[in-house]
Protein backbone atom coordinates (compact mmCIF):
# COMPACT_ATOMS: atom_id res chain seq x y z
CA UNK A 1 0.00 0.00 0.00
CA UNK A 2 1.31 3.31 -1.24
CA UNK A 3 2.17 5.82 1.85
CA UNK A 4 2.75 9.58 1.67
CA UNK A 5 3.87 11.56 4.54
CA UNK A 6 3.27 14.81 5.25
CA UNK A 7 5.91 16.57 7.18
CA UNK A 8 6.10 19.58 9.48
CA UNK A 9 2.46 20.68 9.14
CA UNK A 10 0.57 23.12 11.41
CA UNK A 11 -2.54 20.85 11.77
CA UNK A 12 -5.86 21.80 12.58
CA UNK A 13 -7.56 18.51 13.22
CA UNK A 14 -11.08 19.12 14.12
CA UNK A 15 -11.25 16.02 16.65
CA UNK A 16 -12.25 16.06 20.55
CA UNK A 17 -8.85 16.59 21.56
CA UNK A 18 -7.86 19.51 20.01
CA UNK A 19 -11.05 21.12 17.82
CA UNK A 20 -9.78 23.76 16.13
CA UNK A 21 -6.71 24.53 18.23
CA UNK A 22 -3.87 24.30 15.81
CA UNK A 23 -0.23 22.04 16.42
CA UNK A 24 2.96 21.15 15.11
CA UNK A 25 3.45 17.34 13.58
CA UNK A 26 3.70 15.01 11.01
CA UNK A 27 0.51 13.29 9.39
CA UNK A 28 1.62 9.88 7.65
CA UNK A 29 -1.05 8.06 5.23
CA UNK A 30 -1.09 4.63 3.98
CA UNK A 31 -3.49 3.34 1.04
CA UNK A 32 -6.77 5.80 1.89
CA UNK A 33 -6.25 5.98 5.24
CA UNK A 34 -4.40 8.65 7.87
CA UNK A 35 -2.28 5.90 9.99
CA UNK A 36 -0.97 8.17 12.46
CA UNK A 37 -0.32 11.99 13.32
CA UNK A 38 2.77 12.80 15.38
CA UNK A 39 6.16 14.38 15.02
CA UNK A 40 9.40 13.02 14.05
CA UNK A 41 6.72 10.25 12.06
CA UNK A 42 8.86 7.63 9.63
CA UNK A 43 8.18 6.28 6.64
CA UNK A 44 9.03 3.34 4.03
CA UNK A 45 11.96 4.73 1.44
CA UNK A 46 9.62 4.94 -0.97
CA UNK A 47 6.91 7.20 0.56
CA UNK A 48 5.58 10.26 -1.13
CA UNK A 49 6.63 13.00 1.13
CA UNK A 50 4.83 16.37 1.93
CA UNK A 51 6.87 18.86 3.32
CA UNK A 52 4.41 21.27 5.03
CA UNK A 53 6.50 23.78 6.79
CA UNK A 54 4.71 26.83 7.08
CA UNK A 55 1.19 25.09 5.80
CA UNK A 56 -2.08 24.48 7.22
CA UNK A 57 -3.55 21.14 7.26
CA UNK A 58 -7.28 20.55 7.72
CA UNK A 59 -10.21 18.35 7.15
CA UNK A 60 -11.36 18.52 3.93
CA UNK A 61 -14.73 20.74 3.75
CA UNK A 62 -18.31 19.48 3.51
CA UNK A 63 -21.06 20.55 1.55
CA UNK A 64 -23.86 19.79 3.58
CA UNK A 65 -26.20 20.57 0.98
CA UNK A 66 -26.23 21.12 -3.18
CA UNK A 67 -28.02 20.52 -6.27
CA UNK A 68 -25.59 19.75 -9.15
CA UNK A 69 -29.10 20.48 -11.77
CA UNK A 70 -27.83 24.40 -11.14
CA UNK A 71 -24.56 24.17 -11.81
CA UNK A 72 -24.88 25.62 -15.54
CA UNK A 73 -27.38 28.47 -14.05
CA UNK A 74 -24.36 30.27 -12.13
CA UNK A 75 -24.73 34.22 -12.15
CA UNK A 76 -28.24 34.54 -13.81
CA UNK A 77 -30.61 35.56 -11.17
CA UNK A 78 -30.94 37.93 -8.81
CA UNK A 79 -33.84 40.10 -6.81
CA UNK A 80 -36.35 36.98 -6.59
CA UNK A 81 -37.96 35.29 -3.62
CA UNK A 82 -37.62 31.04 -3.99
CA UNK A 83 -41.11 30.78 -5.39
CA UNK A 84 -40.67 33.24 -7.74
CA UNK A 85 -36.98 32.32 -8.39
CA UNK A 86 -37.84 28.34 -8.19
CA UNK A 87 -39.99 29.15 -11.72
CA UNK A 88 -37.35 29.91 -13.52
CA UNK A 89 -34.66 27.43 -11.82
CA UNK A 90 -37.02 24.41 -11.46
CA UNK A 91 -39.34 25.64 -14.25
CA UNK A 92 -42.97 24.61 -13.73
CA UNK A 93 -43.18 24.13 -17.83
CA UNK A 94 -40.13 21.67 -18.41
CA UNK A 95 -38.07 21.38 -21.33
CA UNK A 96 -36.84 17.53 -21.94
CA UNK A 97 -34.22 16.16 -19.66
CA UNK A 98 -30.52 17.94 -20.28
CA UNK A 99 -28.88 15.53 -22.42
CA UNK A 100 -26.09 13.14 -20.86
CA UNK A 101 -23.07 14.60 -21.86
CA UNK A 102 -24.19 17.95 -20.05
CA UNK A 103 -25.28 16.08 -17.57
CA UNK A 104 -22.33 14.56 -16.78
CA UNK A 105 -20.32 18.08 -17.20
CA UNK A 106 -23.03 19.43 -14.93
CA UNK A 107 -21.97 17.61 -12.00
CA UNK A 108 -18.65 17.57 -13.08
CA UNK A 109 -17.99 20.70 -13.07
CA UNK A 110 -19.27 21.08 -9.64
CA UNK A 111 -16.91 18.57 -8.01
CA UNK A 112 -13.92 20.54 -9.73
CA UNK A 113 -14.67 23.59 -8.24
CA UNK A 114 -15.71 22.27 -4.81
CA UNK A 115 -12.40 20.21 -4.83
CA UNK A 116 -10.26 23.68 -6.13
CA UNK A 117 -11.92 25.55 -3.26
CA UNK A 118 -11.57 22.96 -0.48
CA UNK A 119 -14.43 20.83 -0.46
CA UNK A 120 -14.05 16.83 -0.57
CA UNK A 121 -17.25 15.90 0.12
CA UNK A 122 -20.73 16.69 -0.71
CA UNK A 123 -24.20 16.09 -0.73
CA UNK A 124 -25.81 16.43 -4.20
CA UNK A 125 -29.79 16.89 -3.89
CA UNK A 126 -29.34 15.55 -7.77
CA UNK A 127 -33.12 16.65 -9.39
CA UNK A 128 -33.85 15.47 -12.43
CA UNK A 129 -37.47 15.37 -13.55
CA UNK A 130 -39.72 14.83 -14.77
CA UNK A 131 -38.37 10.38 -13.96
CA UNK A 132 -35.95 8.67 -11.66
CA UNK A 133 -33.60 7.39 -13.98
CA UNK A 134 -30.74 4.85 -12.81
CA UNK A 135 -28.79 5.31 -15.95
CA UNK A 136 -28.94 8.96 -15.34
CA UNK A 137 -28.58 9.25 -11.89
CA UNK A 138 -25.32 6.51 -12.67
CA UNK A 139 -23.77 9.37 -14.82
CA UNK A 140 -23.70 11.64 -11.67
CA UNK A 141 -22.13 9.15 -10.04
CA UNK A 142 -19.21 8.48 -12.91
CA UNK A 143 -18.56 12.68 -12.67
CA UNK A 144 -18.10 12.23 -9.22
CA UNK A 145 -16.24 9.10 -9.70
CA UNK A 146 -13.97 10.90 -12.41
CA UNK A 147 -12.90 13.82 -10.02
CA UNK A 148 -12.50 11.87 -7.19
CA UNK A 149 -14.82 13.96 -4.89
CA UNK A 150 -16.67 12.02 -1.75
CA UNK A 151 -20.35 12.81 -2.48
CA UNK A 152 -23.81 11.69 -0.80
CA UNK A 153 -26.34 11.77 -4.54
CA UNK A 154 -29.85 11.62 -4.03
CA UNK A 155 -32.61 11.38 -7.00
CA UNK A 156 -35.42 13.96 -5.08
CA UNK A 157 -38.59 13.03 -4.77
CA UNK A 158 -41.65 14.77 -4.54
CA UNK A 159 -45.50 13.29 -5.32
CA UNK A 160 -47.31 16.63 -4.32
CA UNK A 161 -48.29 18.40 -7.51
CA UNK A 162 -46.39 21.93 -7.26
CA UNK A 163 -49.89 23.67 -6.88
CA UNK A 164 -50.51 21.92 -3.93
CA UNK A 165 -47.86 22.66 -1.97
CA UNK A 166 -48.12 26.23 -1.77
CA UNK A 167 -50.89 28.25 0.22
CA UNK A 168 -53.36 30.21 -1.92
CA UNK A 169 -52.07 29.15 -5.27
CA UNK A 170 -55.30 27.21 -6.22
CA UNK A 171 -57.61 29.77 -5.39
CA UNK A 172 -56.22 32.67 -7.30
CA UNK A 173 -54.80 30.77 -10.07
CA UNK A 174 -57.31 30.79 -13.50
CA UNK A 175 -58.15 27.19 -13.90
CA UNK A 176 -57.04 27.34 -17.58
CA UNK A 177 -53.52 28.07 -16.16
CA UNK A 178 -53.85 25.53 -14.01
CA UNK A 179 -54.24 23.13 -16.71
CA UNK A 180 -51.46 23.67 -18.28
CA UNK A 181 -49.23 22.28 -15.12
CA UNK A 182 -51.47 18.63 -15.65
CA UNK A 183 -48.33 16.65 -15.27
CA UNK A 184 -50.31 12.91 -14.93
CA UNK A 185 -50.51 10.46 -12.13
CA UNK A 186 -47.71 11.12 -9.66
CA UNK A 187 -45.27 8.43 -8.25
CA UNK A 188 -45.92 6.11 -5.50
CA UNK A 189 -44.52 5.55 -2.71
CA UNK A 190 -43.60 1.84 -3.65
CA UNK A 191 -42.25 3.01 -6.80
CA UNK A 192 -40.19 5.30 -5.16
CA UNK A 193 -38.64 2.94 -2.63
CA UNK A 194 -38.16 0.13 -5.92
CA UNK A 195 -35.89 2.63 -7.72
CA UNK A 196 -34.00 3.58 -4.12
CA UNK A 197 -33.24 -0.34 -3.78
CA UNK A 198 -32.05 -0.40 -7.76
CA UNK A 199 -29.72 2.04 -7.04
CA UNK A 200 -28.62 0.94 -3.91
CA UNK A 201 -27.89 -2.53 -5.16
CA UNK A 202 -25.91 -0.54 -8.51
CA UNK A 203 -24.54 2.46 -7.09
CA UNK A 204 -24.38 3.17 -3.48
CA UNK A 205 -20.55 2.08 -2.04
CA UNK A 206 -19.08 3.09 -5.65
CA UNK A 207 -15.11 3.39 -5.47
CA UNK A 208 -15.70 3.48 -1.55
CA UNK A 209 -16.43 7.52 -1.84
CA UNK A 210 -19.74 7.21 -3.20
CA UNK A 211 -23.01 6.96 -1.77
CA UNK A 212 -26.77 7.06 -2.78
CA UNK A 213 -29.13 9.21 -0.25
CA UNK A 214 -32.45 9.40 0.08
CA UNK A 215 -34.09 12.70 -0.48
CA UNK A 216 -37.94 13.61 -0.01
CA UNK A 217 -37.77 16.95 -1.42
CA UNK A 218 -39.93 18.35 1.60
CA UNK A 219 -42.71 17.73 3.69
CA UNK A 220 -45.47 19.73 1.94
CA UNK A 221 -44.39 18.29 -1.60
CA UNK A 222 -44.74 14.80 -0.62
CA UNK A 223 -47.40 12.09 0.50
CA UNK A 224 -46.84 10.60 3.90
CA UNK A 225 -46.64 7.33 2.81
CA UNK A 226 -43.97 8.19 0.69
CA UNK A 227 -41.63 10.04 3.86
CA UNK A 228 -42.72 7.13 5.63
CA UNK A 229 -41.41 4.60 3.24
CA UNK A 230 -38.12 7.04 2.46
CA UNK A 231 -37.15 7.09 6.08
CA UNK A 232 -37.60 3.04 6.49
CA UNK A 233 -35.37 2.88 3.68
CA UNK A 234 -32.72 5.87 5.26
CA UNK A 235 -32.55 3.78 8.55
CA UNK A 236 -32.44 0.59 6.84
CA UNK A 237 -28.99 1.87 5.16
CA UNK A 238 -28.09 3.88 7.55
CA UNK A 239 -28.19 7.27 4.80
CA UNK A 240 -29.48 10.63 5.49
CA UNK A 241 -33.23 11.05 4.75
CA UNK A 242 -32.29 14.66 3.22
CA UNK A 243 -34.82 17.19 2.95
CA UNK A 244 -35.88 20.81 3.26
CA UNK A 245 -38.02 22.09 5.65
CA UNK A 246 -38.86 25.93 6.73
CA UNK A 247 -36.56 27.59 4.41
CA UNK A 248 -39.54 30.35 3.58
CA UNK A 249 -41.94 32.27 5.36
CA UNK A 250 -44.44 31.07 2.67
CA UNK A 251 -43.46 27.54 3.48
CA UNK A 252 -44.30 28.63 7.01
CA UNK A 253 -47.70 29.74 6.06
CA UNK A 254 -48.26 26.52 3.99
CA UNK A 255 -47.75 24.25 7.57
CA UNK A 256 -50.55 26.40 8.91
CA UNK A 257 -52.71 26.41 6.23
CA UNK A 258 -52.68 22.37 4.90
CA UNK A 259 -51.60 21.22 8.07
CA UNK A 260 -52.91 23.42 11.05
CA UNK A 261 -48.91 23.49 12.35
CA UNK A 262 -45.72 24.04 12.07
CA UNK A 263 -43.89 21.57 8.97
CA UNK A 264 -41.59 20.57 11.95
CA UNK A 265 -44.96 19.69 14.13
CA UNK A 266 -45.94 17.70 11.48
CA UNK A 267 -42.86 15.70 10.63
CA UNK A 268 -42.90 15.09 14.05
CA UNK A 269 -46.10 13.64 14.54
CA UNK A 270 -45.55 11.66 11.07
CA UNK A 271 -42.44 9.96 12.98
CA UNK A 272 -40.32 11.91 10.82
CA UNK A 273 -37.43 13.64 13.20
CA UNK A 274 -34.61 11.11 13.31
CA UNK A 275 -31.26 10.57 13.25
CA UNK A 276 -31.24 10.02 10.02
CA UNK A 277 -32.89 13.12 9.53
CA UNK A 278 -30.58 16.31 7.67
CA UNK A 279 -32.72 19.16 7.05
CA UNK A 280 -32.08 22.10 4.70
CA UNK A 281 -32.31 25.77 5.59
CA UNK A 282 -34.72 25.63 9.40
CA UNK A 283 -34.64 29.76 8.64
CA UNK A 284 -38.47 29.78 10.28
CA UNK A 285 -38.61 27.79 12.96
CA UNK A 286 -40.29 28.26 16.60
CA UNK A 287 -39.19 27.43 19.80
CA UNK A 288 -41.33 24.43 20.16
CA UNK A 289 -39.90 23.30 17.04
CA UNK A 290 -36.23 23.73 17.88
CA UNK A 291 -36.62 21.74 20.88
CA UNK A 292 -38.61 19.14 18.66
CA UNK A 293 -35.68 18.74 16.47
CA UNK A 294 -32.98 18.93 19.55
CA UNK A 295 -34.59 15.73 21.19
CA UNK A 296 -34.69 13.95 17.96
CA UNK A 297 -31.18 14.48 17.32
CA UNK A 298 -31.47 16.20 13.56
CA UNK A 299 -29.15 17.83 11.76
CA UNK A 300 -29.62 20.89 9.74
CA UNK A 301 -27.78 22.11 6.80
CA UNK A 302 -27.30 25.93 6.86
CA UNK A 303 -26.81 27.57 3.87
CA UNK A 304 -26.46 31.41 4.63
CA UNK A 305 -25.37 32.66 1.43
CA UNK A 306 -28.74 30.90 -0.28
CA UNK A 307 -31.01 32.35 2.15
CA UNK A 308 -29.58 35.68 1.84
CA UNK A 309 -29.67 35.70 -2.32
CA UNK A 310 -33.39 34.59 -2.36
CA UNK A 311 -34.40 36.53 0.59
CA UNK A 312 -35.52 33.88 3.28
CA UNK A 313 -33.95 34.50 6.54
CA UNK A 314 -31.43 33.71 9.05
CA UNK A 315 -31.42 30.33 10.49
CA UNK A 316 -31.81 30.52 14.20
CA UNK A 317 -28.15 28.84 14.46
CA UNK A 318 -27.40 29.39 18.27
CA UNK A 319 -31.07 28.02 19.18
CA UNK A 320 -30.42 25.24 16.84
CA UNK A 321 -27.09 24.57 18.69
CA UNK A 322 -28.28 25.12 21.93
CA UNK A 323 -31.14 22.39 21.51
CA UNK A 324 -27.90 19.61 20.74
CA UNK A 325 -28.80 20.18 16.58
CA UNK A 326 -25.82 19.46 14.40
CA UNK A 327 -25.12 21.61 11.89
CA UNK A 328 -23.50 21.54 8.44
CA UNK A 329 -22.99 24.46 6.24
CA UNK A 330 -24.12 24.40 2.63
CA UNK A 331 -24.34 26.24 -0.62
CA UNK A 332 -27.44 25.31 -1.57
CA UNK A 333 -27.13 25.13 -5.35
CA UNK A 334 -24.90 27.26 -7.34
CA UNK A 335 -27.98 28.97 -8.92
CA UNK A 336 -28.81 30.09 -5.24
CA UNK A 337 -25.27 31.08 -4.39
CA UNK A 338 -23.69 31.18 -7.83
CA UNK A 339 -20.37 29.44 -5.89
CA UNK A 340 -19.72 26.11 -4.42
CA UNK A 341 -17.35 27.79 -2.03
CA UNK A 342 -17.55 26.45 1.61
CA UNK A 343 -15.43 28.86 2.39
CA UNK A 344 -17.42 31.88 1.37
CA UNK A 345 -20.62 29.89 3.68
CA UNK A 346 -18.16 30.15 6.48
CA UNK A 347 -17.38 34.01 5.95
CA UNK A 348 -21.10 35.04 5.47
CA UNK A 349 -22.30 32.56 8.37
CA UNK A 350 -19.50 33.97 10.75
CA UNK A 351 -20.74 37.31 10.11
CA UNK A 352 -24.84 37.37 9.37
CA UNK A 353 -25.38 35.99 12.75
CA UNK A 354 -24.02 39.47 14.30
CA UNK A 355 -26.93 40.99 12.54
CA UNK A 356 -29.68 38.85 14.17
CA UNK A 357 -29.42 40.32 17.61
CA UNK A 358 -27.75 42.53 19.73
CA UNK A 359 -27.10 39.55 22.01
CA UNK A 360 -23.12 39.41 20.82
CA UNK A 361 -22.14 36.92 23.80
CA UNK A 362 -24.50 34.71 21.62
CA UNK A 363 -23.03 35.07 17.93
CA UNK A 364 -20.78 32.57 16.64
CA UNK A 365 -17.35 31.80 17.07
CA UNK A 366 -15.07 30.96 14.11
CA UNK A 367 -14.37 27.69 15.70
CA UNK A 368 -18.20 26.88 15.75
CA UNK A 369 -18.24 27.56 12.23
CA UNK A 370 -15.00 25.60 11.17
CA UNK A 371 -17.14 22.49 13.06
CA UNK A 372 -20.02 23.08 10.83
CA UNK A 373 -17.46 22.99 8.14
CA UNK A 374 -15.97 20.28 8.81
CA UNK A 375 -17.31 17.34 11.43
CA UNK A 376 -20.57 18.68 12.06
CA UNK A 377 -20.85 18.61 7.91
CA UNK A 378 -19.73 14.51 7.74
CA UNK A 379 -22.35 14.12 10.42
CA UNK A 380 -25.16 15.52 8.41
CA UNK A 381 -24.09 13.58 5.58
CA UNK A 382 -24.18 10.04 8.60
CA UNK A 383 -20.04 10.23 7.10
CA UNK A 384 -18.34 11.07 10.52
CA UNK A 385 -16.86 8.34 10.97
CA UNK A 386 -15.43 8.10 7.73
CA UNK A 387 -14.55 11.65 7.19
CA UNK A 388 -14.54 15.68 8.89
CA UNK A 389 -11.87 15.44 11.23
CA UNK A 390 -8.38 14.29 10.91
CA UNK A 391 -7.81 11.09 13.37
CA UNK A 392 -5.80 8.37 12.91
CA UNK A 393 -8.50 5.94 11.40
CA UNK A 394 -10.20 7.86 9.27
CA UNK A 395 -10.26 8.07 5.08
CA UNK A 396 -7.14 11.11 4.38
CA UNK A 397 -9.80 13.85 3.03
CA UNK A 398 -7.28 16.75 3.76
CA UNK A 399 -6.27 20.13 2.63
CA UNK A 400 -2.80 21.79 2.32
CA UNK A 401 -3.27 25.11 2.80
CA UNK A 402 -0.07 28.13 1.74
CA UNK A 403 -0.13 30.26 4.86
CA UNK A 404 2.54 32.41 2.87
CA UNK A 405 -0.52 34.19 1.02
CA UNK A 406 -2.55 37.31 1.55
CA UNK A 407 -5.41 35.47 3.79
CA UNK A 408 -2.50 34.43 6.95
CA UNK A 409 -0.15 37.64 6.46
CA UNK A 410 0.55 38.04 9.22
CA UNK A 411 -0.68 35.55 11.05
CA UNK A 412 -2.92 35.78 14.27
CA UNK A 413 -5.71 33.11 15.02
CA UNK A 414 -5.38 30.41 12.83
CA UNK A 415 -9.50 29.54 13.16
CA UNK A 416 -10.60 33.26 12.11
CA UNK A 417 -8.43 33.39 8.93
CA UNK A 418 -9.71 30.32 7.97
CA UNK A 419 -13.38 32.01 8.74
CA UNK A 420 -12.69 35.75 8.07
CA UNK A 421 -10.19 35.91 5.54
CA UNK A 422 -10.04 32.65 3.35
CA UNK A 423 -11.65 32.48 0.21
CA UNK A 424 -10.16 29.09 -0.99
CA UNK A 425 -6.97 31.02 -2.80
CA UNK A 426 -4.53 29.38 0.08
CA UNK A 427 -5.43 25.70 -1.01
CA UNK A 428 -2.49 24.32 -2.53
CA UNK A 429 -2.99 20.77 -1.78
CA UNK A 430 -6.82 18.71 -1.96
CA UNK A 431 -6.52 15.01 -0.77
CA UNK A 432 -9.53 12.56 -1.11
CA UNK A 433 -9.43 9.24 0.61
CA UNK A 434 -5.20 8.85 0.61
CA UNK A 435 -5.49 10.59 -3.30
CA UNK A 436 -3.70 14.09 -4.51
CA UNK A 437 -6.99 15.25 -6.39
CA UNK A 438 -5.33 18.58 -6.79
CA UNK A 439 -1.61 20.11 -6.15
CA UNK A 440 0.13 23.07 -6.73
CA UNK A 441 -2.92 24.69 -7.43
CA UNK A 442 -4.29 22.52 -10.05
CA UNK A 443 -6.81 19.39 -10.22
CA UNK A 444 -4.72 15.98 -11.24
CA UNK A 445 -8.04 13.84 -11.68
CA UNK A 446 -9.37 16.36 -14.64
CA UNK A 447 -7.71 18.59 -17.50
CA UNK A 448 -9.73 21.64 -16.71
CA UNK A 449 -9.22 23.35 -19.54
CA UNK A 450 -10.64 20.99 -21.32
CA UNK A 451 -13.56 20.72 -19.56
CA UNK A 452 -13.84 24.72 -19.82
CA UNK A 453 -13.61 24.47 -23.52
CA UNK A 454 -16.29 21.47 -23.96
CA UNK A 455 -18.73 23.33 -21.68
CA UNK A 456 -18.20 26.81 -23.83
CA UNK A 457 -19.04 24.90 -27.26
CA UNK A 458 -21.95 23.37 -25.85
CA UNK A 459 -23.85 25.21 -22.86
CA UNK A 460 -24.41 28.33 -24.96
CA UNK A 461 -27.48 26.49 -26.60
CA UNK A 462 -28.74 24.37 -23.73
CA UNK A 463 -28.83 28.27 -22.34
CA UNK A 464 -30.62 29.56 -25.43
CA UNK A 465 -33.29 26.93 -24.68
CA UNK A 466 -33.40 27.64 -21.37
CA UNK A 467 -34.00 31.43 -21.82
CA UNK A 468 -37.09 30.06 -24.43
CA UNK A 469 -38.26 27.86 -21.27
CA UNK A 470 -38.08 31.02 -18.90
CA UNK A 471 -40.29 33.05 -21.60
CA UNK A 472 -42.96 30.10 -21.62
CA UNK A 473 -42.78 30.03 -17.53
CA UNK A 474 -43.35 34.27 -16.80
CA UNK A 475 -47.24 33.63 -17.26
CA UNK A 476 -47.18 32.08 -13.79
CA UNK A 477 -45.05 35.31 -12.71
CA UNK A 478 -47.61 37.09 -11.54
CA UNK A 479 -49.97 34.38 -9.39
CA UNK A 480 -46.79 32.98 -7.56
CA UNK A 481 -45.74 37.04 -7.16
CA UNK A 482 -49.23 36.90 -5.03
CA UNK A 483 -48.72 33.55 -3.14
CA UNK A 484 -45.26 35.35 -1.80
CA UNK A 485 -47.07 38.72 -0.96
CA UNK A 486 -49.98 37.29 0.73
CA UNK A 487 -47.61 34.57 2.47
CA UNK A 488 -45.34 37.29 3.99
CA UNK A 489 -48.33 39.74 4.51
CA UNK A 490 -50.03 37.27 6.97
CA UNK A 491 -49.12 37.13 10.71
CA UNK A 492 -48.53 33.61 11.14
CA UNK A 493 -47.69 34.31 15.21
CA UNK A 494 -44.71 32.19 15.00
CA UNK A 495 -43.05 32.97 18.22
CA UNK A 496 -40.26 34.49 16.36
CA UNK A 497 -40.23 36.52 13.53
CA UNK A 498 -37.13 37.19 11.32
CA UNK A 499 -35.24 40.27 12.70
CA UNK A 500 -35.38 39.27 16.37
CA UNK A 501 -33.05 37.87 19.11
CA UNK A 502 -30.64 35.27 17.72
ZN1 LIG B 1 -31.80 22.98 -1.60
Amino acid sequence: MSEILIRNGTIVAMDRAHGATPFAADILIEGTEIRSIGSGLAARPDAQIIEARGKLVLPGLVNAHTHSSETFLRGRYERMPLELWLLYAYSLLMNDPIGERLLYLRSLLLAMESLRNGVTTLCDDFFDPPRHDLDRLATVFRAYDDAGIRANVSSAAMNVHTLDALPFVRDIMPSAMQDLLDFGPPMSAGAYADYCRAAFSSLHGMSGRLQFMIAPSAPQRCTPDLMAACMELAVERHVPFHTHVLETKTQAVTGLVHHGRSLIAYMHDLGLLKRNTTIAHSVWVSDKDIELMGEAGVSVAHNAVSNLKLGAGIAPIRRLLDAGVTIGLGTDGVSSNDTSRIFDVMRVAGLVHSAAGPDYEKWLRADEILTMATIGGAKTAMLEQVTGSLEVGKSADLLVLDMRNYPFVPLNDVAKHLVYSENGSSVEAVMVAGRIVMQGGRLTTVDEQAVFDEISELVPAYLAEHAELERRNAIFEPVLAEVHRMATAMDISLNRYQGDAV
